[in-house]
């Protein structure tokens, strides 16, 4: 029995797939590559799918399916298919519904790998990618050809925590009959929910936030169900899987997710506060700080800021290696999300081979900072940044 409406927390905590079979109230972990039939009648039910159940982990294993309805429930979609990377799920989504000779409408500010697949490996089957910058949404509509598919675009983006605007990206994408597909690994279900303003498929990275410990890999795609079918197929063929023990982890990561959340992004502020006072930081970008470009909007579509901070320490890359040398608590790591606070320098780093050009049309410049506030107390996490700051 449960309760007719549930709450983003109550259904992170109480979603549970399976009946356990020694009334275990946890989900226990099911290790296992394949499952048995109990005659041709049924193996042959199965193999024709004429039966919701089991058959190989590559295909669907009760932990990964536990994880994918929570993550349905939380971001309002239909179905999902969960991937053993963030990755594995940005490319078997367009690998799954795009043909040779299609072509992608994306924001040019995406995750370093993503714009790798646009660059380097799409072309290779004919797809070519159009961009448009993060803060000309508008510009989208003339960018559409009769071959395009998908328009695509994270919010807020990395490293530049940009926001675009969701809403204004659906009703373009109904327009014009297109897929739009986000990747709100920065925002998490509980920020933000794409498929409220009009995306069809959402993608998330379940390594950062939703693990948010900093322990495993992981990747979903949700939205309609008749596309989801086709990420499906793809993937049984190929092989992304998400494994079992990790798809436990995370639907376990998943019960906590609105507590952490609201801490990172109640650090996340108070640094972004400090930061923008701190007379050896040129500039500081925080989704739900005032001075940010699309405050407006992010307040419109996001319950909070997120946990990333982006800031330029001054005297360009001699103030930024002075910097980091000088962090004495924070990691210096190129992960994000975890319970620890991260600090990355993206230009030589995560974006290092973007073209310098690419590099500014995207914001990031030499002294630039990426910022994952952590659970840390929030003096702590200033004290350590202040100390670095002086010495730049
Ligand atoms: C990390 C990240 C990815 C890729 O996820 P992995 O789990 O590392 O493969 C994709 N998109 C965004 C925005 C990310 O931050």
């Amino acid at each position: 029995m449960s309760l007719k409406s549930q709450n983003f927390e109550t259904q992170a905590v109480r979603t549970q797939t399976e009946k356990t079979q020694f009334l275990e109230h946890s989900t226990p972990m099911y290790l296992t590559s394949g499952f048995v039939f109990e005659d041709s009648e049924e193996m042959r039910a199965a193999f024709a799918e004429e039966k919701d159940r089991n058959l190989y982990s590559r295909f669907s294993n009760p932990n990964t399916t536990e994880f994918v309805d929570k993550i349905c429930k939380l971001e309002g979609a239909e179905d999902g298919y969960a991937f053993a990377t963030g990755m594995a799920a940005v490319f078997s989504t367009f690998a799954a519904l795009l043909d040779a000779g299609d072509h992608i409408v994306s924001a040019r500010s995406v995750f370093g790998s993503t714009h790798s697949l646009f660059t380097k490996y799409f072309p290779k089957w004919n797809i070519e990618t159009s961009y448009f910058p993060v803060n000309e949404v508008d510009k989208v509509e003339s960018l559409i050809q009769p071959n395009t598919k998908i328009i695509y675009a994270e919010s807020p983006t990395n490293p530049g925590v940009d926001v675009l605007d969701l809403e204004l990206l659906g009703e373009i994408a109904k327009k014009h009959k297109l897929l739009l597909v986000i990747d709100n690994c920065f925002a998490t279900p509980y920020l933000q929910n794409p498929i409220k303003f009009g995306a069809d498929l959402v993608i998330h990275s379940a390594t950062k936030l939703i693990d948010g410990q900093g322990r495993v890999l992981g990747g979903v795609t949700v939205g309609k169900k008749e596309l989801i079918r086709e990420i499906y197929l793809f993937s049984r063929n190929t092989g992304p899987a998400l494994s079992p023990f990790n798809a436990w982890v995370l639907s376990k990561s998943l019960e906590t997710l609105a507590v952490r959340v609201d801490r990172h992004c109640e650090n996340a502020l108070k640094l972004a506060e400090f930061l923008e006072e701190h007379p050896k930081v040129n500039w500081v970008k925080y989704p739900f700080l005032k001075s940010h470009p699309q405050y407006e909007v992010a307040k419109k579509q996001m319950k909070l800021g997120g946990n990333i901070v982006a800031f330029e320490v001054k005297n360009g890359v001699k103030g930024g290696k002075t910097f980091f040398d000088n962090i004495k608590m924070c990691s210096l790591s190129a992960n994000l999300g975890d319970t620890r606070t991260i600090v990355t320098h993206p230009a030589s780093t995560t974006h290092s081979k973007l073209a310098v050009e690419d590099k500014l049309a995207v914001g990031i410049t030499d002294g630039m900072v990426r910022c994952s506030v952590g659970l840390e107390h929030i003096d702590d996490i200033i004290e350590d940044l202040e100390q670095a700051l002086e010495q730049s």
